[in-house]
This record gives C-alpha cells, sequence and structure tokens, in this order.
C-alpha cells in the first residue's frame, strides 16, 4: 500500500510538472540529434581511416554544424540560469505564465547569432492566434507556445527582459491586443515602432520589465559581483565545443596518414 501511495505521489508529481508552464530553451528539440550525429561522425572518421578527403571535409563541416547547434543550446541554458539568477521574480512570472482561460503557456528562448534572425529586431516575439481559439497562443512550437529569439550580445538579457514584458502582457490578452494591434500598427512601416506606440500595454511593460532587469542587475552586481559578460561566456563555449571537434578532426587526419 505505502509502495502504491509513493508510486502515486510519483505520477502526481511527473504530471503536474509536465502541465506547468515553462521558460524552455528554443534548441533543445534539435540538441539530441546533433549530439548524436555528431557522436556517429566522429566514429565514422576514426573508423574509415582510408576514406577520401573530399568525404572527410564533408565529415567535418557536418561536425561543425552540429557543434555550432549544441553551442546555441549551452549559451541559452547558460543565459536563462543567469537571468534566473539576477532576476527571479520575473523569471517566476514567465516560468508560471496563463492565458486569459488559465491555460499554462510555454515560453521557448533562443539566443541566435544576427544572421539567423528571422525579423531585423535585435528580440522578437512571436505569437500566434490558434486556429478556433482566440485565447490560446501558438506558435512554431506548438499550441500554448510563444517563441522568443534575442540577438547574442552584450545586452542579451536586457533584451530578454524586454521581450519578456510584452510576453507578460501579451498571453493572458491575446485577443483583445490582436484587434488593438491590427487597428494601431495598419499603417505603421516602421517596425521598430510596432508594438511600442505609448498606447500600447504591451510595450510599456516590455519596457517597465527592462527597467526592473537592469534595477536587479545593479543589486546583484552589488551583493554577489558582476555577471560573466555574454560574449565571453558565448567565446569560451565556442572554444570547447568548437576545440573538440578540430582534435578529432587532426586525429582523423593523422591516423589516415599513418595508413597510407
Ligand atoms: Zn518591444
Amino acid at each position: 500500500m505505502y509502495a502504491r501511495c509513493i508510486l502515486l505521489l510519483f505520477l502526481c508529481l511527473v504530471l503536474t510538472k509536465s502541465l506547468m508552464a515553462r521558460i524552455r530553451n528554443g534548441y533543445s528539440s534539435d540538441v539530441t540529434t546533433a549530439r548524436e550525429c555528431l557522436q556517429l561522425l566522429n566514429e565514422r572518421l576514426l573508423i574509415k581511416p582510408d576514406m577520401s578527403n573530399a568525404e572527410r571535409r564533408r565529415i567535418h563541416a557536418a561536425m561543425r554544424k552540429h557543434a555550432q547547434m549544441i553551442e546555441h543550446y549551452e549559451l541559452t541554458q547558460s543565459l536563462l540560469r543567469q537571468f534566473r539568477a539576477i532576476s527571479p521574480d520575473m523569471y517566476a512570472q514567465i516560468d508560471h505564465l496563463e492565458d486569459k482561460r488559465g491555460r499554462e503557456t510555454d515560453i521557448y528562448v533562443r539566443f541566435i547569432p544576427e544572421t539567423d534572425a528571422l525579423v531585423m529586431l535585435s528580440g522578437a516575439s512571436f505569437f500566434q492566434i490558434s486556429s478556433g481559439d482566440r485565447d490560446a497562443s501558438q506558435s512554431r512550437f506548438g499550441k500554448f507556445t510563444v517563441a522568443i529569439d534575442v540577438w547574442i550580445c552584450d545586452t542579451s538579457l536586457n533584451l530578454l527582459a524586454h521581450e519578456f514584458g510584452h510576453t507578460r502582457y501579451i498571453v493572458p490578452n491575446l485577443a483583445e491586443y490582436r484587434k488593438y494591434y491590427n487597428m494601431m500598427y495598419q499603417t505603421t512601416r516602421f517596425s521598430q515602432h510596432i508594438g511600442h506606440s505609448p498606447s500600447d500595454a504591451s510595450g510599456r511593460m516590455a519596457y517597465e520589465f527592462a527597467h526592473q532587469y537592469l534595477v536587479d542587475r545593479r543589486l546583484y552586481k552589488s551583493s554577489v559581483g558582476a555577471p560573466q559578460r555574454v560574449l565571453a561566456i558565448a567565446k569560451n563555449l565556442r572554444k570547447n565545443i568548437r576545440e573538440s571537434v578540430e582534435t578529432r578532426f587532426a586525429e582523423s587526419i593523422a591516423s589516415s596518414r599513418s595508413f597510407e
């Protein structure tokens, strides 16, 4: 009986966890495949010392691509951890965000190189009304989700706070905001102005969140110390992950020479 209760409790905890909204890493669905592919390509390089140079170069290029995906995943993990340490209250608000009907909404965050941006804005949040449910936000990650992309730069976390502000307002007010947005920005040409009219409550909350983040950061700096710079974290991750790819490639070249 005791064991059954423990099992039920465990199942309830698992179920509760899976139903809770979360801030999620936008690369998480691709990183497992990237790690597996990288591992397979590593093995292929080492077990086939007689492969042609052209094939070796192709494998090397594919390894770099997968390594870059892993870098982006790890950078996003690291920056989300830093944001939570600096602004725990703001993080918690977005981590438990509900739509107008009380349904949890997942927020998928990606820190991206400028060249990968879908729109030429340093931060962008993607909301869409779900068909047949005007209160449910959907994005490329599915129903009850929002997608946020932020450029990798030294102000990435301030930009993320700004996007969290838009998200905090829009998710529980999606249908009404959609109406306001269509009316307000129908003729606006400059994408920077969209979402930031003085009468736009989402834009106001975005500026409030960005300001609060700066206040939290100053407090964190004075009590804990200066947080590591975004570009320094990115550089270290790139160095470690790419170095292991280049080392494997160099080993493969060496073993092919000994084969000749
Ligand atoms: Zn904005």
